[in-house]
Formats: C-alpha cells, sequence, structure tokens
C-alpha cells in the first residue's frame, strides 16, 4: 500500500486507533510484557507498532514467550524499516512471542509470499514473512511454509498498555 493511500485510509477512519507501545518504553522490558502463570504469555494485545495504525494482531494471553536464536528476517540486501528494531545476528538469542497452531488465532496479519531464506530458516524450508495487515509495516515475525508455528518478535510489535 502507498504511503499517500494509507494517509487516506488514516484520515478517513474514525475509529479510535490503539496505541503501540514499544518493548523499550518498558522499564523491566520483556518481564513487564509477559504474565507468568505457569506458562509465559503476553500480557498485553500486541500491535502494529506504527502510531497511527496499532491493528490488533494478537490478543494478550495467546501468544508464548520463547527465546530462541534470531532469525534476520530482512534480506541482507534489504534496509530494515527505520521503524522496526534490527534483530540480533545468529546466533545470538533474542526474544520471540510463539502463536500455534494456525493463522485463525491472530486477530490480524497479514503474509508474504514464501521466501528462499537459505541461511535463516531452522528447517531449510521456505518463510513466509508476517506484517501488519493494515499497513503493511513488516516482517514482525516469520513462519515456515505450511508449518504450525508463527513467530513474533517481542522487540518488533507494540503492546496496548496503558502504563508504560
Ligand atoms: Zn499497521
Amino acid at each position: 500500500m502507498s504511503q499517500d493511500l494509507w494517509a487516506a485510509l488514516q484520515q478517513a477512519s474514525s475509529k479510535p486507533r490503539p496505541h503501540p507501545h514499544p518493548l523499550s518504553s518498558f522499564t523491566n522490558g520483556i518481564s513487564d510484557v509477559s504474565n507468568s502463570d505457569g506458562e509465559t504469555t503476553n500480557k498485553y494485545d500486541l500491535l502494529c507498532p506504527r502510531i497511527g495504525c496499532g491493528s490488533v494482531i494478537i490478543r494478550q494471553g495467546v501468544a508464548k514467550l520463547k527465546k530462541r536464536e534470531s532469525i534476520k528476517m530482512e534480506p541482507s540486501d534489504i534496509t530494515p524499516n527505520p521503524l522496526l528494531t534490527p534483530m540480533p545476528d545468529s546466533p545470538e538469542q533474542s526474544h520471540w512471542w510463539l502463536i500455534t497452531p494456525s493463522p485463525m488465532e491472530f486477530e490480524n496479519i497479514g503474509f508474504s509470499r514464501p521466501v528462499e531464506s537459505l541461511s535463516l530458516s531452522p528447517s531449510g524450508k521456505k518463510l513466509k514473512l508476517l506484517a501488519c495487515a493494515e499497513c503493511d509495516l513488516g516482517p514482525l515475525g516469520w513462519s515456515e511454509e505450511g508449518g504450525t508455528e508463527f513467530w513474533l518478535a517481542c522487540s518488533r510489535v507494540g503492546y496496548r498498555s496503558s502504563g508504560a
């Protein structure tokens, strides 16, 4: 979607947009945005991080917190969107929200076409990149083609919190 079209749509909408708070705005980082009653899940709705969009991606309590090897979601010849936090280089670990077992768990999400990512995918399968369904901001996460696991980078989504 072009920026102009997006701006026009935004003006046409009278709906108040949720305000996304970045992970970096929380004093205690990841522990401020997670619940740990047994399994650690997302304490707040996960939103598109673009101010003025804030599309709801996942409702609170749906995603599980996982620490795993980082995956660089941008091809090396593409500069990441400045709104998105750069991912650390593999094999450094980073925090992810894991959503299973199907895209039905999402409120709103967009998928890219499968992309070759030879060095990136743990199994060597093609990856689909996840982006905001409303404004196309991404990649916010990834899944393997045909897979049942959907991974959102904790540092790339916004949090619907009134307290941060
Ligand atoms: Zn968006």
